[in-house]
Parts: structure tokens; sequence; C-alpha cells
């Protein structure tokens, strides 16, 4: 194989081209990125990055010694707009063409808008976002609108509550985080909300959002209606397919390709955000740094020679606290705290291990400020999930 394209120069593309040197690819190597940047790191963004514990030259992924080993092509700040699978040729948006050998996709995600919105709501998925948030944030104490109760959603609530500023969080779903973490967790994380001093209004979702002078008119569906400084949302990221809609490529919600994250056309594979990878596709930091390895390994067999089924796992910082969950709840879920304390006004002081049965077994653990234990519940989960599969 003489040329292998990555296309999105982030977490998961910047992963594949390690993988790729490290397992014994020597050709020509182009990685294309849409965004001026190097590889940056996302999950800061939402966290110290906001709050401005961390500065923009912390973020980086890469460094130029590790970037000259990897002995790369970077084609930044152009966008891939099209593929043509019968010429394995990529097509960037400034007209240039680049025919490969092998391709890996790495295109992410974008985060979600509310129609309509006003054209200065804030979402938070690139660093210009962040940059943008961050400047409005040190204007001084604002009233601080997030729509969705997300991951994102609560994470921001949270820097911006630290920030000083009057924070309110609004949830569709009767509770935060309902589908990842079942209602007895989801309870917890809104306990979270609450100590953090910012107010949580589940169960209505937003009707219209109105400018009315300086401030936005946040329109609910329970027919109240509350006014903003700052609108953000976070309300979910739609997988980068676009550019691949006139391939042949098989896409649904994301690429779609099998456990080994290859799609029916060999030595085109996806990883990352963007991959639905057999009948899944994650958001998590893990999931991009570790898909690369059975990704690339297919990628220069030809085809699918190793697969992986590997337990999910995610991290967020919410109010001081880190949650750790790994595994997948599922309705119907028992869930038990096995360590650690957690009172009817959330986590105790020293955070508490939780385990979620069903017939029998642990699928899925969660924690709040334990990491040791979540480690070692973590490694057993994922012993006992290879033995399910073996
Ligand atoms: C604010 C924030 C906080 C997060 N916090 C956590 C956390 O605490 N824990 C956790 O587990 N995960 C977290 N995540 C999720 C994690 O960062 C993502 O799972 C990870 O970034 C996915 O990496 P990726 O490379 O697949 O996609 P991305 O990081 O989205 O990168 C894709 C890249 O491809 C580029 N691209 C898209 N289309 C094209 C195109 N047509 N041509 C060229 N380039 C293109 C994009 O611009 C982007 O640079 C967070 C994400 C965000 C946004």
């Amino acid at each position: 194989m003489r040329t292998v394209t990555i296309v999105g120069a982030s977490l998961a593309g910047l992963y594949a081209a390690r993988e790729l040197r490290a397992q014994g690819y020597d050709g020509r190597l182009v990685v294309v990125g849409d965004e001026p940047h190097p590889p940056y790191d996302r999950p800061p963004l939402s966290k110290d990055f906001l709050t401005g514990r961390t500065d923009e030259d912390r973020l980086a992924l890469t460094d130029p010694e590790e970037t000259a080993e990897l002995d790369a092509e970077w084609l930044l700040g152009v966008r891939a707009r099209g593929l043509d699978t019968r010429t394995r040729t990529v097509l960037l948006a400034d007209g240039r063409t680049l025919t490969t050998d092998g391709l890996v996709i790495a295109t992410g995600a974008t985060a979600r808008r509310l129609p309509g919105a006003p054209a200065d709501v804030h979402t938070l998925r690139t660093l210009e976002d962040a940059r943008a948030l961050r400047a409005r944030l040190t204007e001084g104490p604002r009233r601080v609108v997030v729509i969705g109760g997300g991951f994102i959603g609560a994470e921001t609530a949270a820097s911006c509550a630290a920030l000083g500023h009057d924070v309110t969080v609004i949830e569709a779903a009767p509770l935060p985080l309902l589908p990842q973490l079942g209602p007895e967790m989801a309870a917890v994380c809104a306990t979270l909300h609450h100590r953090g001093g910012v107010r949580l209004r589940t169960g209505t979702g937003v009707t219209s959002l109105r400018r009315t002078g300086s401030a936005t008119a946040v329109e609910l569906a329970d027919g109240h209606t509350l006014t903003a400084d700052i609108v953000i949302t976070g309300i979910g990221a739609v997988p980068n397919t676009a550019w691949l809609a006139d391939s042949t490529l098989a896409l649904g919600d994301g690429v779609l390709c099998d456990e080994g994250c290859a799609t029916a056309l060999p030595q085109v594979v996806a990883v990352g955000d963007v991959a639905h990878a057999g009948g899944t596709r994650a958001e998590h930091w893990t999931s991009a740094t570790e898909q690369p390895r059975v990704a690339v390994t297919n990628l220069l067999a030809g085809r699918t020679v190793a697969t992986s089924r590997p337990v999910l796992y995610f991290w967020s910082d919410q109010y001081g606290s880190r949650i750790q969950f790994a595994g997948r709840y599922r309705a119907g879920d028992t869930v038990r705290v096995t360590e650690g304390e957690l009172l009817d006004e959330g986590p105790g002081e020293t955070g508490f291990l939780a385990r979620y049965e069903r017939g029998g077994h642990t699928v899925a653990v969660l924690a709040v400020d334990r990491p040791r234990p979540f480690t070692r519940a973590r490694r057993e989960l994922g012993r006992t999930a290879a033995t399910a599969t073996r």
C-alpha cells in the first residue's frame, strides 16, 4: 500500500496515524482536517479551559517531535467534500484531490443546534466555540441558561457556576442523564446541580428563543419564560458523514462498519465519534483512542482479521466531582451502592461506587470520586465481558 489518508485531524485521527506507524506502515501518510489547528483535546473545553484554569497551549495532543516521527503530510484548514469510491479519491473543498489506497474516516461529530436559534446562542464542540464562550463568561456575572442536561450541558453549567454566574439548566427528560445512567444515578446527578447552586428544570422542553434587547427570552413548553444573557445548547452531536453522502459507503447514525471498524470497502475504516461500529456509536474519548488499533490492523490486512467489543467507558467532571462509568445500562437493571456512601442529598464526602446488575451479573459500574475501586471494578467487568464473548 503506497498511500493512506486519514480524514479528520483530531483525537481518533491522531491515534490512527500513531497505530499505522506502530503497526509498520511506512508508506505515504496524509492527514486532512478542516480545523486549522493540530489535534487538540476536547474534554477540557467544557471544564478547566472554560473556567480559565487551563490555557490553549495545554490542549495539544501531540508535539513537534512526534509530528516529525509520524512523518505525515498534514493538510489542515481544508475540508474533505467527497469520496469517489470507484477511483479511491478524496475530493477536497479547495479543489485538490487525493488518490489513496487506504482510508481512515475520523471526522467526528458536530454539535446539534436548535433550529431557528439566534446566532449568538453558544454550542461547545470546538476550540473556537470554547474561546467565544469563555470570552462572554469573563464579562461579569450573567444569567446563563443551558439547554440540555447531558454531559456537555452539565459540565458547562458547573463551569459557569464556578465562575459565579446565575445558572439554570433545562432538561426535557424527568432527570438529567437518564438514558445513560438510569433513574437512581440520574437522580444523583440532579443532586450535584442543586449542591452546585444551579437551578435544574426538568420535564420541559424549549419551544422558542427570542431576542429581547440584549437578552434572550427562553420560552418553555410548560408556559414559563426565562430571561438569559447567555444561552448555551448542549443537545447532542451529529456524526459528520455529509461529505460521504455521494459515496457508496453505508451511512446511518454514523459510518456503518463491523466490530473491527471496517466498512464494506476493503481498506476503508471508520473510527471515533463518526464510527457506528458493530451496532453502536460512542461519543467517548476512550473509544476514539481504542478503536484505531483494530481499525488499522484491518485496514492493513485488507479485511477484518481483528474485532473488538470493549466495555464502554467515560468520565465526566461536574461540580468538583468525577463521575466514571463503564458498561451499559438497560432499563430494569438493579443498582446497588457497594462502596462508600450515597446520602439523600447526594454522594457522601468519600464518594461511592455503584454496580448495575442484570440476571445476577454486574453489567456496569459507576463511581463518584472513587477512582481506585472504580478502576478495579472496570477491569473485572472487562474480564467478564471477554469470557462471555469467548
Ligand atoms: C466539550 C467536550 C467535552 C468532552 N468531555 C469528555 C469527557 O469528559 N469524557 C469523555 O469520555 N469524552 C468527552 N468528550 C468526547 C470526546 O472528546 C470525543 O469522543 C472525541 O473528541 C472524539 O474524537 P474524534 O476524533 O472521533 O472526533 P472529533 O474530536 O470530533 O474530531 C473530528 C475532526 O474531524 C474534522 N472534520 C469533520 N468533517 C471533516 C471533513 N469533511 N473534512 C476534514 N475534517 C473534518 C472535525 O472538524 C474535527 O477536527 C468531550 C467532547 C466535547 C466536545
